[in-house]
């Protein structure tokens, strides 16, 4: 039986360090971290996203406010909100929840979040930095997948690594973090051959494929280290459910995550500590 690394007590021990953090923060700079959440329409699961994102701001003490707006805005409302943010001394972080209403350019939106204080890390210079290895902001879910590994010591060093998925929020900037703590990267798609073969040589699978419980006992070798990303509803049960078939994965895994209570809550922790990061930023320019 594999041990399940839970997330959720992960971050909550995180958010306990940050509560302590940010009293020192706001003796330091005469304030508290800012986040701007813009949350465009009624999607249900963006506005369940945003909810927990307000929460976690709220249990550490990092302000935060959530525009919302209906998805009849125009690309040019949109952008003049963000433009302004961007000119607000006292935010720090902006988010635009995705995904947006199909009249709006989602790419051209994220440019224009002024890269300081891009806390998905999702602007082009962000990316740039991460593939160039240069100081930037990482996105939040594979900077969790990464921090759930690291506390369990998990070795990554010349471990053979499977990522299921290339997206440009998971499979490729996990791939990049990945392949910089020395693993042996594939990354696996929706043509991929052979995956099950593939995926059995790996010594750590993740899985980000958004398709509930694609990833079998039969896919894993006996001992590897399985983190599931997705975030499915089971068409069977109805219930949230992962990528991976956890019932019969972890009998074969050494360890793993479960959904609900994996990466997901290291994600909004993730979202926390890049608000903190960009506030301590824009605070030591400031004072430049
Ligand atoms: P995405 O953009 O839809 O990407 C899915 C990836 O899976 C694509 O690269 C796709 O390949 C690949 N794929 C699809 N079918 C496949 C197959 N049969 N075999 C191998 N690969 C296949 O999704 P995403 O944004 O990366 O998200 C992935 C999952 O993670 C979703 O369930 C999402 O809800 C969840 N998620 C969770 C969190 C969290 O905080 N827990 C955060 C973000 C996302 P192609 O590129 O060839 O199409």
């Amino acid at each position: 039986m594999a041990i399940i690394i839970s997330g959720k007590d992960l971050a909550k021990k995180r958010k306990e360090y940050m509560i302590t953090e940010l009293t020192k923060l706001e003796n330091k700079y005469g304030r508290r971290p800012n986040l701007a959440v813009i949350l465009v329409g009624e999607d249900a699961g963006s506005m369940s996203y945003v909810a927990g994102k307000e929460k976690a701001c709220n249990e550490v003490g990092i302000g935060n406010i959530t525009i919302r707006k209906p998805d009849t805005i125009t690309q040019e409302e949109l952008l003049k909100i963000i433009d302004d943010l961007n000119n607000d001394e006292n935010i720090d972080g902006i988010l635009v929840q995705l995904p947006l209403p199909k009249h709006i350019n989602q790419t051209f939106v994220i440019n224009s979040i002024k890269p300081n204080k891009d806390v998905d890390g999702f602007h082009p210079k962000n990316v740039a930095s991460l593939y160039l290895k240069q100081p930037g902001i990482i996105p939040c879910t594979p900077k969790g997948i990464i921090e759930v590994l690291e506390s369990q010591n998990i070795e990554i060093e010349g471990k053979n690594a499977v990522i299921i998925g290339r997206s440009n929020i998971v499979g490729l900037p996990v791939s990049k973090l990945m392949l910089d703590k020395n693993a042996t990267v594939t990354i696996a798609h929706s043509r991929t051959k052979n995956l099950g073969e593939i995926t059995k040589k790996a010594d750590i699978i993740i899985a980000a494929v958004g398709k509930p419980l694609f990833v079998k006992e039969d896919m894993v070798k006996e001992g590897a280290v399985v983190i599931d990303v997705g975030v499915n509803r089971n068409p069977e049960t109805n219930k949230l459910c992962g990528d991976v078939d956890f019932v019969n994965v972890e009998k074969k895994a050494s360890y793993i995550t479960k959904v609900p209570g994996g990466i997901g809550p290291m994600t909004i922790c993730c979202l926390l500590e890049n608000t903190i990061e960009c506030f301590i930023k824009h605070m030591e320019d400031n004072n430049d």
